[in-house]
């Protein structure tokens, strides 16, 4: 959909929704995809949406929800519009997931309220559910899933697959259970197509199945889902009975959301500041770090001060200050931040961590020499000292190579101390490579004065 008529049709759509012409409206509306169904509903005004809640059906409304990704407190004022009956029966059309989610940010009473209206079968599963802690499998699994015996015949197993078909969240694996609900095999469903009518599952099913349990953490699931490229993963309690299933789906939504909670504790803040937070609490978050960095930094000040007498000598010397601890910063955040990404994905140990360090010392060497000659040739044109040059371009060389080195080597000693690398690394890297590379500039320096002066 191009912007423009993106734009005329949300016009047509606004227009039909004021004008209260049903047929047009939902003529319009359901002829999106949900998502961009959800993307008009957001930014409708309460009277807005309130009308549309009366010309759509709960399934259609439950379509939307499954779709929108909301801050806490909105999720709140849409179901208050809605009238609770109608929202209810919304929340039982949706995924258990999906529901759970939308759940877990109500309030106690309201969700026992939904509940209530919600009729039994519906209400049991979301019960299960919701008791899962938060970032657990079993937190975001759903229990639509297509679940056959052992002992049925391909046939029986494709009746039951057009049965559930409409409910599952996905048909593209089926899952087989014995009696009491142990998960024993899995096939997928190009599996179950190519096999003949009269064959019996035990016979075509894999058994060595893949799952996870309900309690692993989801970024365990996560990694497991891409190792292994399923589109699904079923999800087992302690003693091997199928609980649900989790869908890739849903898996991309913990990675990006793993993925920013790195990232802003990488820049050692420790939850990702919300927009609306004011000013002193994001302040708070922040400041425990900047004041220990202060103390840091601090050591790299009394340093500079021990070789003053150098620096007196040859005050040119402190023009390149900047240039040698910023790149040893910068160089170190490279290797960190890829240090910090292997550790996570599990790809530092497939690789072993000798070879990552080795390969690492390596890239600084290149990096550094490459950066080096770059800088000797500067300095010499621009200050026509060829031993200022060297003495730059040897301290960068050698500066950018350790940096390079400690950004890797970090990350791997605070994992093995079992403190989280993506917390301190960030900062911590910076100041710690300032202090390297002061030492290294000043004493080079220290040591060929006689060529400078
Ligand atoms: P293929 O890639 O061989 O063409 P496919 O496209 O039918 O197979 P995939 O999603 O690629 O299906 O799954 C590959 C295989 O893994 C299938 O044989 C499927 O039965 C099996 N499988 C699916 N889920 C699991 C699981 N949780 N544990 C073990 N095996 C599984
Ligand atoms: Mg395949």
């Amino acid at each position: 959909m191009t912007k423009k008529i993106e734009k005329q049709e949300y016009e047509n759509m606004t227009a039909a929704l004021l004008r209260e012409n049903i047929d047009e409206f939902r003529r319009l509306f359901l002829d999106m995809h949900p998502y961009d169904q959800a993307k008009f509903y957001t930014k409708q005004t309460p009277d807005a949406r309130i009308r549309m809640y009366h010309y759509l059906s709960p399934k259609e409304m439950a379509a939307i929800f499954e779709q929108i990704d909301l801050d806490d407190d909105q999720y709140k004022v849409y179901l208050q519009e809605m009238d609770p009956t109608f929202a209810a029966q919304m929340l039982s059309y949706m995924y258990t997931d999906d529901a759970v989610d939308v759940l877990n940010e109500l309030d106690k009473s309201d969700v026992a309220n939904y509940l209530t209206i919600m009729g039994d079968e519906a209400a049991k599963e979301i019960k299960d559910l919701l008791h899962y802690k938060e970032y657990t499998a079993g937190s975001i699994m759903t229990t639509e899933y297509i679940a056959v015996q052992a002992t049925d015949t391909v046939q029986k197993a494709l009746q039951i697959l057009k049965k559930e078909a409409a409910r599952a969240e996905t048909i593209y694996y089926l899952y087989v259970i014995d009696e009491v609900k142990r998960l024993v095999g899995v096939l997928s469903l190009r599996e179950l197509l190519t096999s003949n009518d009269d064959e019996f599952i035990c016979g075509i099913m894999n058994e060595r199945v893949v799952s996870v349990s309900v309690d692993e953490d989801q970024e365990e699931v996560a990694r497991k889902m891409s190792d292994y490229d399923f589109v699904a993963l079923p999800v087992v309690d302690s003693s091997g009975h199928l609980l649900g299933i989790i869908t890739v789906d849903d898996i991309v939504d913990v990675i990006a959301e793993e993925a920013s909670d790195d990232y802003s504790k990488l820049a050692g803040i420790t939850d990702m500041d919300s927009p609306d937070h004011r000013p002193i609490g994001a302040a708070k978050k922040r400041l425990p770090w900047l004041i220990i960095l202060l103390f840091l930094g601090m050591i790299t000040a009394s340093l500079i001060g021990r070789f003053e007498e150098t620096l007196q000598k040859v005050s040119i010397l402190a023009v390149f200050i900047p240039l040698i601890a910023g790149m040893s910063g910068n160089t170190g955040t490279q290797a960190l931040a890829v240090a910090v990404r292997s550790l996570a994905t599990g790809q530092m140990n497939q690789e072993g961590k000798w070879k990552w360090i080795v390969r690492e010392a390596g890239t600084g060497f290149i990096t550094g020499a490459t950066c080096g000659v770059l800088i000797t040739l500067i300095v010499y044109l621009w200050k026509h000292n060829i031993f200022l040059g060297l003495l730059v371009g040897f301290s960068l060389l050698a500066t950018l190579t350790v940096a390079t080195i400690a950004g890797a080597l970090i990350p791997l000693l605070m994992h093995r101390l079992k403190i989280d690398p993506a917390v301190a690394s960030g900062p911590f890297i910076t100041t710690l490579n300032d202090i390297i590379s002061i030492l290294i500039y000043f004493g080079l320096a220290t040591w060929f004065m006689n060529y400078l002066l």
